[in-house]
């Protein structure tokens, strides 16, 4: 069974976003970009699945610009075994990536693809569930435990005070939550070994994909600053400030 992972290029989880001056979104020229963290978990998961003898390959892919390469470059240095590049704008929306992600499911013929739950950029949480929906397959979304056995996948999914578990028939859509697994570190030897690993091109039109925008981003702002706080005197301030400046109590 092959395994496909689609794994996005965002400013890197340590970084902190900075809006663009004229308020159009956040600012990524000069800023460290990495691989989606929700992404590497999926990664992990394919390579794991195919370290126990689940799956027999594991193709990568990204849709964005050149640079998106090295993200592609760093999940085959963790163990994927190929990529495909489809060469966009930068940060396409979901519907046009999960039709993206439907054609190259055309190609591949996977059993399973994994996803991250949510982009950390735009935090959409939308591609795995819209991918679902175009190619009409089952979902196991914000996965926490991953079994695979006789042509079908239980999932163990996470939600609000515990856990559901779903068993869906392959192939089908999974997304990754952050209790998945922990992702490995790519060993400099495997980096090395990476970049020998094949990474086919392809444009968005090649798959006879329309990428036309439906979204309009009307604008992006900062989080207001914070107040400094105050210290009270004593238990009975604290509360006179609650009742009667807060109003919460
Ligand atoms: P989102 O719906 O944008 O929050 O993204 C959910 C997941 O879809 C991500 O964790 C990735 O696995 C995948 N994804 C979203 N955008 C892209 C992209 N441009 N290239 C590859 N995968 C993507």
């Amino acid at each position: 069974m092959k395994i496909v992972v689609p794994v996005k290029r965002v400013v890197d989880y340590n970084i902190k976003p900075r809006v663009k001056a004229d308020g159009s979104g956040v600012e990524t020229a000069g800023v460290k970009m990495s691989m989606n963290p929700f992404d590497e978990i999926a990664v992990e998961e394919a390579i794991r699945l195919k370290e126990k003898g689940v799956a027999t390959e594991v193709v990568v892919v990204s849709i964005g610009v050149q640079q998106a390469q090295d993200t592609l470059r760093t999940a085959m240095a963790m163990g994927a075994d190929r990529a495909i590049l489809v060469l966009s704008e930068e940060s396409p929306e979901p519907l046009a990536v999960a039709k993206v992600l439907k054609a190259i499911v055309a190609k591949e013929e996977p059993g399973l693809v994994i996803l991250g739950k949510q982009a950390i950029d735009d935090d959409m949480n939308a591609t795995g569930q819209m991918l679902a929906g175009l190619l009409g397959w089952g979902q196991g979304t914000f996965a926490g435990k991953v079994d695979v056995a006789d042509g079908s996948v239980r999932v163990s999914r996470e939600i609000d005070g515990g856990t559901e578990e779903v068993s869906l028939t392959l192939p089908a859509i999974i997304t990754a939550d952050l209790r998945l697994n922990e992702p490995r570190y790519a060993s400099l030897p495997n980096i090395m070994k990476a970049r020998k690993k094949p990474l086919e091109t392809l444009n968005a039109a090649d798959l006879g994909v329309d990428m036309t925008r439906r979204l309009t981003v009307v604008s992006v702002a900062e989080p207001p600053q914070r107040q400094a706080g105050v210290k009270v005197g004593s238990v009975s301030e604290l509360v006179e400030k609650l009742r009667n400046e807060a109003k919460v109590i």
